[in-house]
């Protein structure tokens, strides 16, 4: 379907007058046509919206059916839910998401892939998955947030200046699934939430995102304060040291005392105390994709440990 010149004034109208209402980031422009690019795989992407700091390019032409999005109200959504991803990195790092040489906004495309997101190399865009975009909107909060923040783990070094180890990627992974729980306190899998009390034999290094409760427990997530100036913390000593694990231990040591007893604590935790408590604290309660509280689930796990 080709959208009329009109039809896209108005659209661009009721867009507007959307963001001006809600007070939400403003949109910049949107339009159709003029794309050139030098992946042979992506699609020709002739829709486009820009927003403060994005780009955002979909098409509703593409032979291969599952690379199209027809309703550009899901982009303009998506495009509101990555600025305010932006504006919390910003206020919380105290620096901007990483950004291509050259680009001061970020590039984000929608396409057919084999994942729901990816923020791959660092100069490249932050590429969604149409289809699943279109038939699972609990995901655009959490992978929105989650692609951006691996912009932010370049803005910190991370594949630009310096690369981790494996395994590495409970840290990457885990990290960029914690930002799905602060910015949103959504999940877009329930397994990242569940999987590690559930497998309570999981070696926390072997986990990858799914050692996102790590994540939340090493902030005092599931306290009554959070400390979430400790994420800030630990990016800023893995850009100065280039070194995850040391980072880490450094930043532990510092706020908690001997690594050791940490690692211990937490342990012990995820088998029969963490979010057993029943006071109402920062994360609580955290949602999958389809809206169901997680945090529910965790604590029905640990019963059953602490009582078996
Ligand atoms: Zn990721």
């Amino acid at each position: 379907m080709i959208i009329s010149k009109s039809a896209k004034a108005a659209l661009l109208l009721i867009l507007l007058s959307l963001a001006a209402c809600t007070a939400m980031p403003l949109i910049v422009q949107m339009g159709a046509g003029g794309q050139n690019n030098t992946d042979s795989d992506m699609p020709a992407l002739e829709n486009w919206l820009e927003t403060e700091h994005f780009v955002l390019r979909w098409t509703n032409h593409s032979r291969h059916l599952k690379d199209n999005i027809a309703d550009p109200a899901i982009i303009e959504e998506t495009s509101r839910y990555l600025e305010i991803a932006w504006n919390k990195y910003v206020d919380m790092f105290g620096r901007k998401p990483y950004t291509a040489p050259g680009h001061d906004k970020v590039l984000v495309v929608f396409r057919d892939i084999d994942c729901y997101g990816l923020a791959d190399p660092p100069d490249g865009p932050i590429q969604f998955n149409s289809c699943a975009w279109v038939k699972k909107p609990g995901i655009r909060q959490p992978t929105s947030a989650h692609e951006l923040f691996h912009k932010i783990q370049y803005a910190f070094g991370y594949k630009t200046q310096w690369r981790p180890e494996k395994p590495y990627l409970w840290f990457t992974e885990g990290t960029a699934a914690w930002s799905e729980v602060f910015v949103w306190g959504r999940v877009s899998r329930t397994c990242k939430v569940d999987t590690i009390f559930r497998n309570t034999k999981l070696d926390l290094y072997e986990a990858d995102d799914m050692a996102m409760p790590f994540w939340i427990y090493f902030v005092g997530g599931n306290s009554e304060k959070p400390n979430n100036q400790l994420m800030v913390k630990l990016l800023e000593k893995c850009e100065a040291l280039k070194d995850v694990k040391k980072a880490l231990l450094e930043v532990i040591q510092e706020t908690y005392g001997p690594p050791d007893k940490f690692f211990a604590a937490f342990a012990k935790e995820r088998k029969n105390g963490f979010w057993s408590d029943e006071c109402s604290v920062p994360y609580s309660c955290i949602l999958g994709p389809d809206g169901n509280d997680m945090v529910d689930k965790v604590k029905s796990y640990q019963k059953k440990a602490g009582n078996g």
